[in-house]
């Protein structure tokens, strides 16, 4: 890493890798910080952390990557809101004097402030955009599904660096150590890669739950998402919720059954390329947003789109 220009802006990105890869949370975090950096002109820097098990030292690290990091001066330090994370980036935090903003859900230019992270307010009505004072540099860790992944080998600018910062095997006593790694059995599927979502909300009791959805995202191809509602009803596990404090997800259809469409839902699905809302209210919210609005009663349209998909699948496969 080099000093640069002192006009120039900085944006540095800290990457995880496992098992030779960068994560895809990595991948994702790399091809927007690039993508903001080409846009606005900024200088992007790459640290890449690589760990094993026995090695694994979070103070260690964020010393080696503080003193990587104070030679090239970042406004802003982004890095993809994992496990990791939040430890690390406090420690670096601490290191680097810097101000510390977890689990960001935008990351934007803005004229009069430069390079800034978003998080939504505890109500999810407003977006709140975080800065320092005094020109220190702000770290931000950023959710899964903020940025959309990129070829990021490719995006790593040729006057940034990719380095590997190890662990200083003569560390002194560590503060906080790793102790084992219990796989954990995965609960349902990553809604953050499905191209076809179908999600339902409270809406959906009515018809039967769940089932129905599972038909028609299965004739579709996709899979099933859900609103707080479902999860706190027990209807659904948490991995499917979508939204503020969910998932964000960029699918190219996102069918919303039974979603009113509250601030903090549409957080996490409102850039998906197409939006179909079925609700039994006009005047649900959902309906702002959608492509395509269809108001009715889900007891009756669930089961004849079905039956409309089920007859075409028959036609193409008699064919
Ligand atoms: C700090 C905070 C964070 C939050 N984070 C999230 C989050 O991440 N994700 C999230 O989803 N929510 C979140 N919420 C909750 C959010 O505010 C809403 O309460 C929630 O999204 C409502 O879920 P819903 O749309 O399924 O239910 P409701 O708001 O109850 O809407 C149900 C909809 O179904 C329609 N409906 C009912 N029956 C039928 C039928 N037979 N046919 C057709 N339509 C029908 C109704 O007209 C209604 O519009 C959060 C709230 C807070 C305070």
């Amino acid at each position: 890493m080099t000093k640069h220009d002192s006009d120039m802006i900085t944006i540095a990105v800290i990457l995880e890798e496992q098992g030779g890869n960068l994560t895809p949370l990595s991948r994702e975090v790399l091809a927007g910080a690039s993508a903001l950096a080409q846009t606005y002109g900024a200088v992007l820097e790459s640290l890449v952390l690589k760990s094993t098990l026995p090695d694994y030292d979070p103070a260690s690290f964020a010393d080696e990557a503080a003193a990587r990091l104070g030679k090239v001066a970042p406004q802003l330090i982004l890095m993809g809101a994992s496990s990791l994370s939040s430890g690390f980036c406090a420690l670096l935090a601490e290191k680097l004097s810097a101000g510390l903003l977890c689990d960001c859900t935008e990351v934007r230019f803005e004229a009069e402030y430069g390079f800034c992270p978003l998080r939504p307010n505890a109500a999810g009505s407003e977006k709140l955009i975080y800065g320092t004072s005094g020109g220190r540099p702000l770290i931000a860790t950023v959710r899964p599904g903020v940025f959309a992944a990129g070829r990021a080998a490719e995006l790593i600018p040729a006057d940034g660096e990719l380095r590997m910062v190890s662990a200083a095997q003569q560390a002194s006593a560590k503060l906080i150590s790793l102790l084992d790694e219990r796989a954990e059995k995965k609960q349902g599927v990553d809604i953050t890669k499905a191209d076809i979502l179908v999600a339902g909300g409270r809406g959906i009791a009515s018809c039967g739950g769940f089932e129905q959805l599972k038909t028609l995202a299965e004739l579709l191809g996709g899979e099933i998402a859900a609103s707080r509602a479902c999860i706190e009803a027990g209807w659904a596990d948490a991995s499917m919720q979508v939204g503020q404090t969910g998932r964000t997800v960029h699918p190219k259809l996102y069918i919303a059954c039974g979603i009113s469409g509250a601030i903090q839902h549409v957080t996490g699905m409102k850039d998906a390329e197409c939006i179909i809302a079925i609700n039994k209210n006009p005047a649900a919210p959902i309906f702002d947003i959608a492509d395509l609005g269809i108001v009715g009663n889900l007891e009756n349209i669930l089961p004849a789109l079905i039956k409309a998909l089920q007859e075409k699948k028959g036609e193409a496969n008699a064919v």
